[in-house]
């Protein structure tokens, strides 16, 4: 096996574990340990002061045995080519844990979109888009909104892509701006993910949502969506929200319209007015019933997951809780939905864009969310069944079914030539 570090090591010991319950072949284990592609790519960009930079991207496609390798693209300044290899190893589960037909894939570039220009951010995405094209395709490999890119972004990866084709190609990018393809309901389906989570888990342990109370880490596409529909739609009381730069927080609520457009105006929800400012650490550790870490990977681990007092944790966020910290949540019996079945919702409504770009036919945002509710409520209910039939935890009942369902693929499909 290639040598890792830890995030993708971490992602790998997981699909260790399910082959073994599932007493997977060795073949197929193998190939589960390791990304199929993996293209990594430096590139110059101009900058607007005339100097030349070079930046590193990758696309990583991990499986592509079910369909075609979906996966978001990342702008970080702490990526790197393990945390890729995991995400879009965690693409693949997301996409057999919902049963959609996809494999995994994941891109990044190690950049601070913070701190670039509009043009410089345009140049950089139009070049790492040709760097990259020999991966991309509507049939192939489809990128998709994550951490640090947006609508935007992707319409320059649409209108690169289609440049070099000669013609509009919808498909080879979903999470795009609806005017050029985009699906209703894109832009919050990973937030509206979460909260059909988050009802399916509260129903199942008899929580009542309505004056539920729920802190959310990460105030971006994810949080700020699910805060949202969790105070409108179930009456839940938002107590704290965060961002990269701090927290804040109300005993009673605060009003996620209000923080939404201050943290809009400032850049920051800290130092809002009906709220106390607390750090990340703090909002992690506060009394709640709800719990949605939705910023990044590695946040609740070995050293903190004893002070988590939640009694749902909803992954908003891809690996937020390392396999030590899942432990101690599991002893200490709080429920936690994991990411690849948590923030789903994202990639199933992806797929549907897809879909609606090759057959040129849209939908409306009823019909997206209502198809949306039917794949979750599903997926929820067979991972809760084989946790309950395995007596396993959540997260490892979403990897058995995950991993049951590309292993009988690989199996069927058999190994070329
Ligand atoms: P985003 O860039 O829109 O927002 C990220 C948020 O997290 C921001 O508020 C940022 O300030 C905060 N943040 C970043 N680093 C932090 C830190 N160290 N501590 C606390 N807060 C921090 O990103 P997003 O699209 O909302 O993605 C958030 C998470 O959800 C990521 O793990 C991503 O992989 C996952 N995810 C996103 C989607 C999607 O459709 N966007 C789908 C599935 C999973």
């Amino acid at each position: 096996m290639i040598e890792t570090s830890n995030s993708f090591q971490m992602v790998v010991s997981q699909i260790d574990a399910a082959c073994e319950k599932l007493s997977v072949k060795e073949a197929w284990r193998l190939r589960l340990e390791n990304c199929e592609r993996e293209l990594t790519v430096h590139f110059p960009v101009k900058m607007d002061d005339g100097t030349v930079k070079v930046f590193t991207g990758f696309r990583i496609v991990h499986n592509d045995t079910r369909g075609p390798a979906k996966g978001g693209l990342r702008y970080h300044p702490d990526v790197t080519l393990d945390k890729t290899r995991a995400l879009a190893a965690l693409m693949t589960l997301k996409t057999a844990v919902v049963n959609i037909p996809y494999g995994g894939a994941k891109g990044a570039v190690i950049c601070d979109p913070q701190t670039l220009s509009l043009s410089e951010l345009e140049r950089l995405t139009r070049r790492y888009t040709a760097e990259i094209t020999i991966l991309l395709g509507p049939e192939s490999n489809i990128p998709a909104p994550d951490v640090g890119t947006n609508p935007q972004v992707m319409a320059w990866i649409m209108d690169t892509y289609s440049m070099s084709k000669g013609y509009p190609v919808l498909g080879v990018v979903t999470g795009k701006p609806i005017v050029i393809g985009g699906s209703r309901g894109r832009l919050e389906a990973t937030g509206h993910g979460c909260m059909i989570n988050a009802r399916l888990a509260a129903k199942h342990l008899g929580i009542v949502l309505n004056g539920a109370t729920v802190a959310v880490q990460g105030f971006g596409n994810v949080g700020s969506a699910v805060a949202r529909l969790l105070e409108a739609r179930e009456s839940c009381k938002i107590i704290a929200i965060s961002d990269i730069k701090g927290g804040i927080y109300n005993e009673n609520r605060l009003d996620v319209g209000a923080v939404f457009s201050y943290s809009q105006q400032t850049g920051s929800v800290v130092d809002f007015k009906d709220g106390e400012n607390i750090t990340n650490a703090e909002l992690l550790a506060l009394p709640c019933d709800i719990l949605i870490p939705a910023a990044i990977e590695n946040q609740i681990v070995k050293a903190n997951a004893a002070n988590i007092k939640a009694r749902i944790i909803v992954e908003g966020a891809n690996a937020p809780t390392t396999p030590e910290a899942d432990k101690i949540l599991n002893d200490n019996g709080v429920f936690v939905v994991p990411d690849i079945l948590a923030n789903a919702g994202g990639v199933i409504v992806s797929y549907f864009e897809w879909v609606q770009g090759l057959q040129a036919f849209f939908w409306s945002e009823d019909e997206v969310n209502h198809q949306l509710q039917v794949i979750m409520d599903n997926a929820f209910g067979e991972v809760l069944e084989m946790s309950q039939s395995e007596k396993v935890d959540m997260r490892n009942a979403a990897y058995m079914l995950a991993v049951k369902r590309v292993a009988d693929a690989m199996e069927t499909r058999g190994i070329f030539p």
